[in-house]
């Protein structure tokens, strides 16, 4: 997808309002439409990258970097108990939006969210897994 097309390019650029809540040189901060809770922000490179596969790496360092920074900021201006940071990759991963981006999304004790459940899988199972990815490296 090229830039001109791209929904969070035209965000970063200023084309598409948004709740913005910081901007440096490489990277742009905004509120999340359909919060999980109040204060869920996104945070993206101003270039243009489909997901974490593909970021630049100087890029991803940026974003990570304003996450840290955002972080505890949220947390203490919606007194929020926790955070979750998460990056979707792909769509069966959950990714709907293919501009790379990391949601930082406070969490409050009791908010009905569940965490991911496990698969029961054996140890081979396991071991085995732990080969294939080693021999892709
Ligand atoms: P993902 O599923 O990781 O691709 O997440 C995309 C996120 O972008 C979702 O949480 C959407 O609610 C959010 N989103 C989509 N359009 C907008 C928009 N115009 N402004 C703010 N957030 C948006
Ligand atoms: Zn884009």
């Amino acid at each position: 997808m090229s830039p001109e097309d791209c929904l969070f390019c035209k965000i970063a650029s200023g084309t598409i309002p948004s709740e913005k809540v910081y901007e440096d040189d490489h990277t742009f901060a905004f509120l999340d439409i359909n919060p999980i809770n109040k204060g869920h922000t996104l945070v993206i490179p101003k270039h243009h990258a489909e997901n974490i596969m593909t970021i630049r790496k100087d890029d991803l360092a940026a974003v990570m970097e304003t996450v840290r920074m955002l972080a505890p900021v949220i947390q203490r201006a919606v007194s929020a108990d926790g955070i979750n940071i998460g990056i979707n990759n792909g769509s069966a991963a959950g990714q709907v939006i293919f501009h790379a981006h990391v949601h930082v999304m406070p969490r409050f004790d009791g908010d009905g969210h569940e965490h991911w459940q496990g698969k029961k899988l054996t140890a081979e199972e396991i071991a085995s897994t732990a080969i294939a990815i080693r021999k892709e490296l």
